[in-house]
């Protein structure tokens, strides 16, 4: 489109108008370098100026209008949107019809098809095909008359369809000027897709989500209404691209047939190019065979959700247009073109049942059980209705079809019902009141959409709350995974979080399936995780709001995880980040006796809870005094604050622990010590010492 040396000689064009603003002796150039620009950004992707840059030079070239406007080109950038209302759109015939592609799914299929070309074309050797993506759009046709764009229409029916050509001119990738003269051509009519990329539909989404719109559904949905809105500054606003992939028609002024010229499909296309036309790159690709283009279509089906665009298949075309000739058309597709479609991403079913799945706070999650069916290659029988809301939004009925749409690596979702497909047998779905595990009743809180089982002890939520303590994003026990807690579970092994601390491994190794070598990973893995940081062992009690964020910037406040026992609400929110909602569930676990006895126990078990030890790891000597001893701080001590002295026990080689129990090796008792301080004394093997004494051994 633009040699090198032309791209340098806009640039400097462009950034010498920004020095000094242009005149109306420059009128042509400005206008050609802003085009210029508009192919850089648009076409190309490739932008030479900022935003800011290009809208200076944009709004000079306003400016020269207003003051001049006889000098007005017809292809100025200033003409893509026109400030008037589009009244209803015109019905107008195609030069030629638009037809559909006939499909196909698999290698088999394309061989078939180039078998079948091979016939029509009485061809003995292989035959030449371009590929290039199948855009999931909408349709356009476009004419160009004397080099200028003079009409834009939708597909529609395709003979006929409608004609938007204001808001074609603004579709920035479309030139409103190409130099078809060139070739000679003086009509010519071109077949492409309009298109959002898919970075622009979040970005559009998220603007419409702020101005309270209805979001689209995909980009297809953005970018097809894009072409049929009344207002074409909106089509602008989309960010709508145009893909040229076709000339349908182009004679001279006498009306004489232009392609001849042209050897085959896969020119033509790159002459588009050159004339200023997005068309596809390194996506589109010339094959010496069938089985060349096959290899193709199933490297793009692998690569489509990295490409910027949708795209739902590629279209193989015979590239010689002498053998398209001789294939010709049926009444409804070209016999010389075949779309290859992907697996599909949507795909209809029957909603068959809802299950209820309790989570690890008793959250109530109805899951949709599916007819099996298969979507972009992945068998889906069960999808997650999330909540009450959504299956009354969706007006979903057991027994319902409904469309079911898988999107890259997005998990299924049920995209809608379809009502007008209803027997009568279909049944409202009513949603449980009571807990399908404990039958307890659920409860809904203001501001939370899912109704929860509050009794604690449910045993679905417990067995939730132990998958959830060792996975990954909790206490990460490498290998101790759902099933292995389901199994123990079942066989009355771990009845709470402490009991995975304490298990027989000789008896797991006993157990079918197991031997010792599993048991001893098990084992491994677990005494492993006991060093963890305590942001892990918060974050995996399973408190209500509680996530990985707050649990890590509490635990950078605390020394040790039962400190939390003496935190309020108030001083918690006063933390950078904490909000009262988490605030409030932290105090209430804090506050139950069963909690602090969990705790306790884990600690009993060798869990760490101290902060000092996991995340500040200090240099012990070898003949550190308190080396392996653990220790516990009561009372008030005189000399140093409590924090201070469980910090100098770390130095000295002690672990900080804060219950009494046989494992406790040293009791430091500070003025008014209590219970801890008899119970120390009832169990007789802690050794029990003043402040004094303490200082006297760790200095
Ligand atoms: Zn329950």
């Amino acid at each position: 489109m633009y040699t090198k040396a032309q791209q340098q000689q806009f640039f400097e064009l462009s950034k010498n108008f920004l020095k000094s603003e242009a005149t109306a002796l420059d009128y042509e150039s400005l206008k050609n370098a802003l085009i210029f620009h508009e192919w850089k950004y648009y076409v190309e992707s490739q932008p030479l100026l900022s935003d800011f840059e290009y809208d200076q030079l944009y709004k000079q070239l306003e400016t020269l209008e207003a003051a001049n406007p006889k000098m007005m080109a017809p292809d100025s950038p200033t003409q893509r949107v026109s400030s008037d209302l589009t009244a209803d759109f015109k019905s107008v015939d195609h030069l030629i019809p638009m037809l559909s592609l006939a499909n196909s799914y698999n290698a088999e299929d394309l061989e078939d098809f180039d078998r079948q070309i091979r016939k029509l074309t009485l061809t003995e050797g292989d035959i030449t095909y371009t590929v290039e993506p199948k855009y999931d759009g909408g349709s356009i046709a476009l004419i160009y008359e004397n080099d200028m764009l003079v009409r834009a229409a939708t597909r529609g029916n395709g003979a006929q369809g409608d004609d938007i050509t204001p808001n074609a001119r603004a579709i920035s990738a479309i030139p409103l000027k190409a130099n078809f003269s060139k070739y000679g051509i003086y009509k010519v009519e071109l077949r492409g897709e309009a298109i959002i990329e898919k970075n622009n539909f979040g970005k559009i989404n998220d603007k419409r989500e702020q101005q309270g719109l209805q979001l689209f559904a995909n980009p297809r949905n953005a970018a097809t209404g894009g072409l049929r809105t009344k207002d074409s500054s909106e089509t602008r606003n989309r960010g709508l691209e145009a893909f040229i992939f076709q000339m349908g028609y182009a004679v001279d002024a006498d009306g004489n047939d232009m392609f001849s010229q042209f050897s085959g499909h896969f020119e033509i296309i790159n002459m588009l190019g050159d004339l200023g036309f997005k068309i596809p790159k390194a996506e589109k690709k010339k094959c010496s065979n069938i089985q060349e283009a096959s290899e193709f279509c199933a490297y793009w089906q692998e690569q489509r959700d990295t490409y910027p665009y949708e795209i739902d298949g590629m279209v193989v075309k015979v590239d010689d247009l002498a053998l398209q000739a001789k294939c010709g058309s049926t009444q409804h597709h070209p016999r010389w073109a075949i779309a290859y479609k992907f697996k599909a991403k949507q795909a209809t079913t029957t909603l068959e049942d809802i299950e209820y799945q309790i989570g690890k706070i008793g959250s109530i999650t109805p899951v949709a059980k599916l007819k099996p069916v298969q979507l972009a290659g992945v068998t889906v029988s069960s999808v997650s209705l999330h909540n009450e809301e959504f299956i009354s939004g969706k007006d979903l009925r057991i027994g319902d079809t409904i469309l079911v749409e898988r999107a890259g690596d997005v998990i299924p979702y049920i995209v809608k019902s379809f009502p007008e497909l209803r027997s009568g047998s279909e049944q409202e779905v009513v949603f449980p009141t009571a807990c399908p595990s404990c039958n307890s009743t659920l409860i809904k809180q203001e501001g939370e959409a899912a109704w929860r089982c509050v009794n604690p002890s449910c045993t679905a939520q417990i067995l939730q709350k132990l998958i959830f303590h060792v996975s990954k994003d909790a206490m990460n026990i490498d290998g101790f995974g759902k099933s292995y807690v389901e199994r123990f579970y079942e066989l009355g092994w771990i009845k709470d979080l402490s009991d995975i601390y304490n298990l027989d491994y000789d008896a797991i190794a006993q157990l079918d399936g197991f031997g010792a070598k599993s048991a001893k990973k098990v084992k491994d893995a677990i005494e492993h995780s006991k060093q963890n940081p305590i942001y892990r062992l918060l974050h995996s009690l399973s408190i209500h709001h509680l996530g990985k964020k707050a649990s890590k910037i509490i635990a950078e406040h605390i020394n040790h995880v039962l400190d939390l026992r003496q935190w309020s609400a108030e001083q918690l929110t006063g933390i950078k980040d904490i909000g009262p909602v988490v605030a409030e569930n932290v105090v209430a676990y804090f506050a139950e006796d069963y909690n602090i006895e969990q705790l306790e126990k884990l600690e009993s078990y060798g869990v760490n809870l101290s902060q000092t030890e996991a995340d500040q790891p200090v240099q012990v000597a070898d003949d550190a005094p308190l080396l392996g001893k653990t220790i516990l701080f009561t009372g008030t001590l005189e000399q140093m604050s409590r924090k201070e002295a469980q910090a100098l026990a770390v130095t000295a080689g002690a672990k900080n622990i804060s219950a009494v129990s046989g494992n406790l090796n040293i009791l430091v008792a500070g003025a008014k010590a209590g219970s801890k301080l008899k119970k120390a004394q009832a169990i007789g093997t802690v050794e029990i010492m003043t402040e004094a004494e303490f200082l006297e051994l760790v200095s």
